[in-house]
């Protein structure tokens, strides 16, 4: 028995695939019979709804809709039928394309659709589409013949959602295939009743038919053919990171699909386990997978849980109220009554307390469910024994399913831990009796990171995937994407991290995408394919993606982007960052960004605001948190400044040596950013400020070394031109030191409260007296390192050494998580 859904048979290349394995299947058994159930052609049934919604609103566009149907099924039987039998089926179309209008011409007359008329309109989707497969099926040499199931399945009349009469309908079956040999093409979904009337199994229905027949007729197998590999461990289009599960029982699969997984219908379960027959979920455009067995004993599984599922809307009611402590029969008394309305309850909670029931349902339900209850518990509300019963829209459900669960203690707790982490609100939750899930109801916008930090939780506790959100594309942001390409494998193997990319973006253009972002031709891509940035765009891109475990890389020099730094913290993003901005702007943000990160448990790490790769602020901060007190810092702390002044020996003119330092690159590409001051001054604002101390910028003393000489130059050449002029105020600064047995260094001191930053004469003493080349240092004289401060040496400046440090802040963090 082979079903065939919408997306299957959505378009004529799916038809062509659906025909290749029809044929294979026939082929691989000489003795085994073939059976076809197929669905309406893919998001047919959905238009059908909405053309009788439209005509009974007085709206003619349904007209418009119709048409479209009725082209969209021609170009189907023009391109894949021909001759005879194209013009055989186009007059069978024709024939049901003008019963539909007349039908649908009907309900905008009368302004209404009944849910029978309703059953008979989308009838039609099915009805067309297997009268085609047919057609198809013979065209490519098979035997093959349409069925329309109202001729054998028989239902009650609840219109939308009919019962199957199961023993008269086995045997109608057995008995109509008793005298037929070819490939029936069977319409899913639909039923008759006992007068003839159309019916319909429900939304999703078409597995259900398909079940149904495979009982009947004792099949060995009931394949559902569709558009995913098999069942997942979650919807792969909420969780990208969803893998295939292979063998799960029907119980499993029943309480997955009850709460929203529609890779299978519910009741296509029942059939299947009363007779034990497998159903196999396959993949129509991936055919070389195994797919899913859903069977009485699945094989093991090493997972506590099989599986996630949402639904990602409901209405929550609450009955609550005195009147339900220790009263026999209540909760029983509701349920009768919603089960007279034929409304479904998907989930029920009762508080220990007993003082409150809880009840789920979908929120087409909800206004007929508050008013069943309110009758049935007219008395108990007069005498408020019972609190009006109110009801939560906008809320959804997601359940862990799987039968392992039964002995494996602390489910739940895994379940509340990873949400709380994740600052998601729990409003309920239940335990099956069965032991075969645990559900929660949490608001509607927190439901798909909801999903995705469960499934990590429970699938992946053996790798961190972290969600990167990256701007600054320049140096060290290149530099840092380059890193993680290269590093992927061992970061995969040996700490068994994943870093996946899901956005870039420079100060022109930014890239995004649902999949990862291969790193490989980022360039490229981002030039080619990236669109117009707007910071803004990129903020809701990132805010709203929810991915679990994402963070925001900042690596540009842009104060705009600081400004949303409190945002992004407060929606559980965590930042790192060797953008200096933030943390050397107005101490109120920066005391705000610190107490945000802590408040909201979200990392906020800028070890590259001082001393690139250099472990400075990570040292001073363990300092700070293990209870030392700072009594002075003194820091070189720009590896430019660094390098002018440790090779400023006297010898070559100053002026030459900035020239030089400029060629090198190792200054900024104007030096005069340098020479300022400023930068420096804002790595020490940071660092006092890590020290504990309020200070502003404005609070520290700079000294500017760019010489009054050079201040009317406009540009760089300009600069260089008029330097040469200031190298005798220098060379004399030199001598003096140089007479002391002292050099020249620029330093940021803090010291008793006060900042400095300036050019100073140190003498072999002194710790930076022997810095080279273009290094860092910063010297900590704490509580406890008194005698001799504690020294921090090395490489200060550079793209590599700078997006190491921010590489090694996202370690940090993904060793965190989980
Ligand atoms: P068909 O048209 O073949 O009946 P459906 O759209 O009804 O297909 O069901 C397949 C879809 O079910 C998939 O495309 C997927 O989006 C969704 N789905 C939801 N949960 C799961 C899950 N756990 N595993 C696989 N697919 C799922
Ligand atoms: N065509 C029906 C629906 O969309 C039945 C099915 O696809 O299974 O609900
Ligand atoms: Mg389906």
């Amino acid at each position: 028995m082979l079903k065939f859904g919408g997306t299957s048979v959505g378009t004529t290349a799916a038809i062509r695939q659906v025909v290749k394995i029809v044929k294979q299947a026939q082929g691989r058994s000489s003795t085994a019979r073939v059976a076809v159930v197929c669905s309406a052609f893919g998001g047919v049934t959905d238009q059908l709804i909405a053309m009788s919604r439209l005509a009974a609103a007085d709206d003619k566009h349904y007209r418009a809709l119709h048409q479209a149907w009725f082209q969209r099924h021609t170009d189907v039987i023009k391109e894949l039928l021909h001759g005879k039998r194209q013009q055989r089926v186009l007059v069978h179309l024709q024939k049901r394309s003008r019963h539909l209008l007349e039908l649908l011409n009907g309900v905008y007359l009368v302004k209404e659709v009944s849910p029978r008329t309703l059953d008979f309109i989308v009838s039609f989707g099915e009805r067309i589409s297997n009268y085609t497969l047919a057609a198809i099926f013979q065209q490519h040499g098979l035997a093959a013949e349409y069925l329309d199931a109202r001729e054998v399945v028989r239902t009650d009349n609840h219109f939308g959602q009919a019962q199957v009469e199961l023993d008269l309908t086995y045997r109608t079956i057995q008995r109509y295939f008793r005298e037929r040999s070819a490939i029936q093409v069977i319409t899913g979904f639909i039923g008759a009743t006992a007068d003839g009337l159309t019916t319909t199994l429900g939304r999703g229905g078409s597995d259900y038919t398909a079940a149904l027949f495979g009982a009947a007729l004792r099949a060995k197998e009931v394949q559902i053919w569709t558009d995913v590999d098999g069942v997942m461990t979650a919807n792969p289009r909420i969780v990208p990171q969803a893998f295939l599960v292979k063998a799960m029982s029907y119980h499993e699969a029943m309480e997955l699909s009850h709460f929203g997984a529609k890779v299978i219908y519910t009741p296509t379960m029942q059939p299947a386990m009363e007779r034990h027959i497998p159903l196999r979920i396959k993949n129509t455009f991936n055919p070389k997978c195994p797919g899913t067995v859903i069977s009485q004993t699945p094989k093991a599984s090493p997972y506590e849980i099989k599986g996630i599922s949402a639904i990602d809307q409901i209405a929550l009611l609450r009955i609550e109220g005195t009147g339900l402590v220790g009263v026999a029969g209540i909760a029983g008394r509701v349920f009768s009554a919603l089960a007279r309305q034929h409304i479904n309850i998907i989930l029920i909670t009762q508080a220990s307390s007993e003082y409150s029931i809880c009840l789920a349902v979908v929120p087409t339900d909800a206004m007929a469910a508050r008013l069943a209850i309110e009758h049935e518990l007219t008395f108990e509300l007069r005498a408020r024994q019972v609190a009006p019963i109110i009801v939560e829209t906008d809320r959804a459900i997601v359940a862990v399913v799987g039968e392992n669960m039964q002995h494996t203690p602390g489910i739940s707790g895994k379940v509340l831990a990873a949400l709380g982490q994740h600052q998601i609100n729990v409003i309920a939750i239940a335990q099956g009796s069965s032991e075969l899930n645990i559900s929660v109801v949490v608001a509607r916008g927190d439901i798909q990171t909801a999903q995705n930090v469960i499934h990590n939780r429970f699938f992946f506790t053996q790798t961190k995937t972290i969600h990167l959100f990256l701007v600054g594309t320049g140096l060290i942001g290149g530099t840092l994407l380059d890193q993680l390409q290269q590093q992927r494998q061992t970061l995969k193997r040996d700490y068994g991290v994943t870093i996946r990319v899901m956005a870039l973006a420079n100060s022109t253009k930014w890239l995004h995408n649902a999949e990862p972002l291969t790193l490989t031709a980022w360039r490229s891509q981002l030039k080619r394919h990236g669109q117009a940035m707007h910071l803004t765009d990129f903020i809701t891109h990132l805010r709203t993606s929810r991915l679990p475990h994402s963070m925001f890389v900042d690596c540009t020099a842009s104060e705009d982007i600081a400004e949303y730094y409190h945002d992004i913290l407060q929606a559980g993003i965590a930042i790192v960052t060797p953008n200096k901005k933030a943390n050397s702007g107005p101490w109120q943000r920066y005391q705000l960004l610190q107490h945000t990160s802590q408040e909201q448990h979200v990392d906020f790490l800028y070890d590259t605001n001082v001393g690139a790769g250099l472990p400075i602020i990570r040292t001073l901060k363990e300092l700070v948190a293990s209870g030392d007190k700072v009594r002075r810092i003194e820091a070189v702390l720009s590896g430019t400044l660094s390098y002018i002044f440790n090779s400023y020996t006297g010898r070559k003119p100053f002026s030459q040596i900035v020239q030089a330092a400029h060629q090198l690159g190792y200054t900024e590409p104007d030096p005069r950013d340098d020479l300022a001051g400023m930068d420096v001054a804002r790595k020490l604002l940071i660092l006092a400020r890590e020290a504990g101390l309020a200070l502003e910028l404005r609070d520290i003393a700079v000294e500017n070394l760019i010489p009054t000489v050079c201040q009317t130059a406009a540009t760089v050449e300009e600069f260089f031109a008029l330097l040469p002029k200031a190298d005798i105020l220098f060379a004399k600064r030199y001598r003096q030191a140089a007479g002391q047995g002292k050099v020249l260094r620029y330093i940021a001191t803090l010291e008793r409260g006060r900042a400095v930053v300036q050019l100073k004469a140190v003498g072999p003493e002194h710790p930076l007296y022997r810095l080279s080349g273009s290094d860092n240092l910063v010297a900590f004289t704490t509580q406890r390192y008194h005698t001799r401060p504690l020294v921090i040496q090395g490489p200060g400046a550079g793209a590599a050494v700078t997006a190491a440090g921010v590489f090694a802040n996202l370690i940090r963090i993904a060793n965190n998580v989980l």
